[in-house]
């Protein structure tokens, strides 16, 4: 189960798009929309990739993590993970 972003900005942004409702293809098939997915996908995409890209979220974008964050930008991060 996919916990629904509930914050105050989610509840201002339009409406998700629909779900999808019948079977599509795709050369390849990135799931989720956070940072990740999305940036995976843009980066496919600006690199000129001639496949057909889909991302499948299965909310809203941001829905996760992403949306949810504190918004820092860390230029270095604790040994234990750098390591
Ligand atoms: C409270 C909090 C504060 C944070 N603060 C910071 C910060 O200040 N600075 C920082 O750099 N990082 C911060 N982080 C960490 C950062 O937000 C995450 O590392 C990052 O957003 C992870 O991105 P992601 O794309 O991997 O995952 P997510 O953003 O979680 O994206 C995953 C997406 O996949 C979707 N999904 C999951 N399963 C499926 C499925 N089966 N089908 C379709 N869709 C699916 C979800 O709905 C979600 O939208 C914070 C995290 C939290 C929770």
């Amino acid at each position: 189960m996919i916990e629904a972003n509930r914050s105050h900005w989610a509840a201002a942004l339009p409406a998700a798009n629909p779900g999808l409702e019948r079977d599509i293809e795709a050369d390849v098939a990135v799931i989720g929309g956070g940072f990740t997915g999305l940036s995976a996908a843009y980066c496919l995409k600006r690199e000129g990739t001639k496949e057909w890209v889909v991302l499948l979220e299965a909310e809203r974008c941001g829905n996760g993590a992403s949306g949810r964050n504190g918004a820092m930008l860390l230029t270095a991060t604790e040994d234990r993970y750098m390591e």
